[in-house]
């Protein structure tokens, strides 16, 4: 086995020789032996004392319930996807919390995105704060996000780390509680430095990558960028924000976190593009879109992700993962239809500027893209518009009946 191996998704690429992980995965290394950093880390991840991390969790949310007093005990973002549904599971269910469930929406909300979301709301009795930037903002900032980032989300990328920042300082609620560990299947953290300082420009570095202010044109306002301001680190300091992972204290398994919340609570799959997973992200149209600018730019979509997971775990080969990457990761995604339709973009100039982004290193391998071979079974299209759709302009049938 070596990392050129013949079944290889992208010719000339370099992959971990034990996962399906490229070289342009941003953060990751390999080691010597030519192995990833999220396959050093989920080895790591074997190795710790779980039961010993459990109790440092029930310490610190025993003490936040203490300090809250009258207060929320602590801000739960959720999107109503797996692991903000599970989230909700572990800090209600399981350690009696009180959170405050606080939601960024990317208005792109899928039917089955939403249909979960409020299935979370009502399974855990939360009180809930949800933003949602307007139609016509969303669709600017998607336009304008793909030549500055490079792909259609930033609104999404920053709102969901401002909105749950901005609620912990107005409503004084300083601990945030994510899901997933850093470290779980990503490359740019270990297991091991869990303790990190809690950092409020996290989710622009990684992320949104632009801060709000930096988003200003001549067609994008002062005003319309608002809801994606950071609070000061006055006011964070103040209110003495900061968050935690449940991952790096609790045993992280996707697969029966999702069979679990699945069978429990009703929680719902779909069809996710570019995916053969149906869980990843599932509340969002435009998640396949998202990957397959990620493809596009570097290789390697979200089919390489959960491949890479499934190897790491044993559950296929990497031989089998490749094949998955190949029959997924090059699809050409329904929902860039729905792109198109919200910025003008023709597909050439999709495809431009995209290619302005694509990485230096793969500049001359070719990225193959093949049309999907059936439509997807979530509608690409929000799932407000098509309520909306649906019952516009219709005949009341009582008034037909009347003539
Ligand atoms: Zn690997």
């Amino acid at each position: 086995m070596n990392s050129k191996e013949s079944n290889q998704p992208i010719k000339g690429l370099t992959y971990c020789i034990r996962c399906c992980t490229p070289e342009t995965q941003e953060g990751v290394t390999f080691d010597d032996m030519g192995i990833c950093t999220a396959c050093r880390s989920s080895e790591e991840k074997m190795h710790i004392d779980w039961s010993e991390r459990e109790k440092d969790l029930r310490r610190i949310l025993d003490e936040a319930k203490e300090k809250s007093g009258a207060n929320y005990d602590c801000i739960l973002p959720i999107s109503g996807g797996k692991d903000s549904f599970f989230q909700a599971h572990v800090l209600v269910n399981v350690y009696k919390m009180k959170p405050l469930a606080v939601t960024f929406s990317h208005n792109w909300f899928s039917e089955t995105g939403f249909y979960n979301l409020q299935l979370c709301l009502e399974v855990f009795n939360l009180d809930h704060l949800q933003f949602t930037p307007a139609r016509g903002l969303v669709n600017k900032l998607a336009k304008k996000s793909l030549g500055v980032i490079g792909d259609s989300c930033w609104h999404c990328h920053s709102g969901v780390g401002a909105f749950p920042l901005q609620v912990a300082t107005k409503f004084k609620i300083p601990l945030l509680i994510w899901g997933e560990s850093i470290a779980e299947n990503d490359g740019r953290s270990s297991y091991q430095c869990q303790a990190m300082k809690f950092d409020r420009d996290y989710f622009n570095k990684v992320s949104a990558k632009l801060t709000a202010e930096e988003m200003v044109d001549s067609n994008i306002s002062e005003k319309d960028i608002h809801p994606f301001k950071l609070p000061s680190y006055k006011e964070i300091d103040e209110t003495g924000v900061w968050g935690l992972h449940l991952g790096d204290y609790i045993f992280w398994d996707e697969e029966r976190q999702t069979e679990f919340i699945r069978d429990t609570y009703g929680w719902r799959e779909t069809e996710m593009e570019g995916a053969y997973k149906g869980y990843k992200s599932a509340e969002c149209i435009m998640a396949g879109m998202h990957d397959f600018t990620c493809y596009l730019k570097r290789g390697f979509g979200r089919a390489t992700w959960q491949a890479s997971v499934d190897v790491r775990n044993g559950l296929i080969s990497r031989k089998e993962g490749f094949a998955l990457v190949k029959k997924h990761d090059q699809e050409r995604p329904g929902a860039l239809d729905y792109y198109m339709s919200i910025t003008g973009f023709s597909e050439e100039e999709f495809y431009k500027y995209i290619n302005d982004k694509k990485l230096n290193e793969i500049s001359d391998l070719e990225i193959p893209v093949r049309q999907r071979d059936h439509i997807n079974a979530e509608k690409t299209v929000p799932f407000v518009q098509q309520i909306i759709e649906k019952h516009l302009w219709k005949p009341d049938p009582r008034t037909l009946t009347k003539k």
